[in-house]
């Protein structure tokens, strides 16, 4: 019989592993090996919240996926970045803060998910967080991750503030009570200007312990399985493979488009997916990699009348001083507040109901999200329907665990998603003619003032339409055939199994993803724990000093 030295492994130290590798060791009971694909989140660029867009390509620190030519999309090849670091995504993520609408996980309780409704999933929200509003209903002081307000008021951020009152769109100070109708400032994963990821959060304070032993540059090529549970996992470690057994669980947490493509690879899939790539079926489970949902941003540019935006501050020498000198002493300005400042969540469809898009406002434009700022002074109004309905897929290449997967958005496949997007637009030029706008903007670069009706606007949204990187959905949790987990997040029909991030959300929360992956991963750890305890997976003795790093990733400074 083959000793098991941990018992739990998670694959990948990304958003949730990290939060799962903190929670996990923290009775010190179980002994934790966390296995992640990328390097140690050491480079500067990542801490610095401006330094979004020196990750959005980075060779390393970034998988820098792209879809399948999208049909619905001018059969373009859309980018798709994810983090391929300590911390995942939410080490190059665009670090604001929204956990999504009530009504999502009531939704998501009323598929016959029990247990994960806004009134289920509010104490994990708070749980996790350092929120500098203080603790409150819906707000936690104590949490390890740090949501700080945006201190400083920008002008033009206050401009769209009082258009957007024009056209009924109350002032919000906080899009995190469950309603999210108003229009404001976005709160910052940040701790004092510095990007608060959950490696910063979760894994820093958990480094020394004994029975945490976390390995970076280990990519997972696929689960060992005896019968139907799973044992172990497979890895490459500068450039040899190698194996570790887990006694009670392994936890999947590669993100949406890694974690199916591994249960994929070792046999738990699609039987016809699994067969087209000479794979043994070891469980056929139809429903990983599909159901993959996504929110599609679209980028509305206009020149600004005064020298006021980020542009203006990054062009010359002097202005990129000062605003360094400004973070330095102060930890605040452009460089504390990355790309987007302002937000505003509204209903743009007909009917009743909670809104359905958001906009990201930034004090910056540029031809894509990530890249250099224009030299003239811009800004950009991105906005993005809240719930679609169109569904992709993702699907493997090969068998080898080194390819990149297959993804297909499948963007605007529905007449809902269209007219819903094309109404975003409408609003957004509504809210730039508003009398505190109209005289501050002076040009509409993109789509321009030439880009009329909605057929036309429909064309702009699917020539320039991209990704604002929330890919879910993909091992959704549900009870029905198609479903990969249940409730608890384990795999269905797989013993030692569990996937937990952003794989799972049944349907995709209206907003952005990584608190909603933090409170997952919370809940998580709880079902894990308390599963362990009552012996329902088998748990091995207690920690034997395991270390903590492995010498690789020790050099240099901490975590
Ligand atoms: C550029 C960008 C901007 C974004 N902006 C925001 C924002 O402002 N606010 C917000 O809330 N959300 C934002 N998001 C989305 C959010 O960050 C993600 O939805 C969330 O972080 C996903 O968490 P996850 O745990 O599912 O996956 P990830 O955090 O991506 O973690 C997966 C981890 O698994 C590792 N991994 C993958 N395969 C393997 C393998 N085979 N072996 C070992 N390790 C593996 C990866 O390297 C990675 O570290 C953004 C995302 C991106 C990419």
């Amino acid at each position: 019989m083959v000793v098991a030295p941990y018992d739990f492994i998670i694959i990948g130290g990304g958003t949730a592993g990290c939060v799962l590798a903190n929670r996990l060791s923290a009775d010190g009971c179980h002994r934790v090996l966390m296995l992640e694909a990328g390097p140690r989140d050491r480079s500067p660029w990542i801490h610095l919240p401006i330094g979004y867009g020196k990750t959005m390509f980075h060779k390393t620190l970034n998988w820098g996926f792209y879809t399948e030519p999208e049909p619905t999309m001018g059969d373009r090849r859309i980018y798709w970045p994810r983090g391929r670091t300590l911390g995942g995504s939410s080490s190059i993520n665009g670090l604001i803060y929204v956990r999504g609408q009530r009504e999502d996980y009531d939704h998501w309780a009323a598929l016959g998910n029990d247990g994960w409704s806004w009134k289920d999933v509010l104490p994990y929200f708070i749980r996790s967080e350092h929120n500098t509003k203080g603790a409150g209903p819906a707000h936690g002081a104590d949490g390890p991750l740090w949501c700080s307000d945006i201190g400083q008021r920008h002008e033009l951020i206050e401009a769209i503030i009082a258009g957007a009152g024009e056209l009924g769109v109350p002032r919000s100070d906080d899009f995190n009570t469950g309603d999210q109708e108003g229009v404001g400032y976005y709160q910052l994963f940040t701790r004092n200007g510095r990007r608060c990821s959950t490696a910063v959060a979760y894994l820093r304070p958990a480094r020394t312990r004994p029975n945490l032993h976390v390995e970076t540059d280990a990519q997972a090529t696929g689960l060992i399985l005896e019968g139907r549970r799973v044992v172990g996992v497979r890895y490459r470690r500068n450039g040899r493979m190698q194996e570790a057994r887990a006694g009670a669980e392994v936890i999947l947490a590669a993100g949406a488009l890694q974690s199916p493509q591994l249960l994929m690879l070792s046999g738990i899939g699609p039987q016809e997916e699994l067969a087209r790539h000479g794979i043994p079926v070891a469980h056929a489970l139809p429903g990983v990699g599909a159901n993959l949902q996504d929110h599609l941003q679209i980028r509305l540019m206009y020149r600004v009348a005064k020298p006021i935006t980020t542009n203006d501050e990054l062009r010359s020498l002097w202005g990129k001083a000062r605003i360094g000198l400004q973070w330095l002493l102060t930890r605040s300005g452009p460089l504390a507040v990355g790309i987007n400042q302002g937000g505003l969540f509204t209903r743009v469809m007909p009917g009743p109901g909670t809104p359905d898009v958001q906009f990201h406002f930034a004090t910056l434009s540029a031809d894509m999200a990530g890249g250099a700022p224009h030299p003239w002074s811009g800004c950009t109004f991105s906005v993005c329907q809240l719930r679609p309905e169109s569904r992709g897929s993702v699907t493997l290449r090969s068998a080898d665990p080194f390819a990149a997967p297959v993804m297909r958005a499948n963007y605007l496949a529905t007449e809902t998603d269209r007219l819903c997007t094309v109404e975003g637009i409408k609003f957004a030029r509504r809210l730039a003619a508003t009398g505190p706008l109209r005289d501050l903007l002076t040009e509409e670069v993109k789509p321009g003032a030439e880009t009329e009706g909605d057929a036309a606007l429909l064309a702009f949204a699917r020539a320039s339409g991209a990704t604002i990187f929330h890919p879910s959905g993909t091992c959704r949790m549900g009870t029905d055939p198609l479903a990969v987990t249940d409730v608890r997040l384990r795999v269905h029909g797989v013993g030692g199994l569990r996937v937990v991030d952003c794989s799972i959300m049944p349907t995709l929360v209206s907003g952005n993803t990584s608190a909603p992956v933090v409170m997952i991963a919370e809940k998580a750890s709880e079902m894990i724990l308390s599963d362990a305890r009552a012996g329902s997976t088998p748990i091995s003795v207690a920690a034997q000093g395991l270390g903590t790093f492995s010498e690789a990733a020790r050099e240099g400074s901490p975590v």
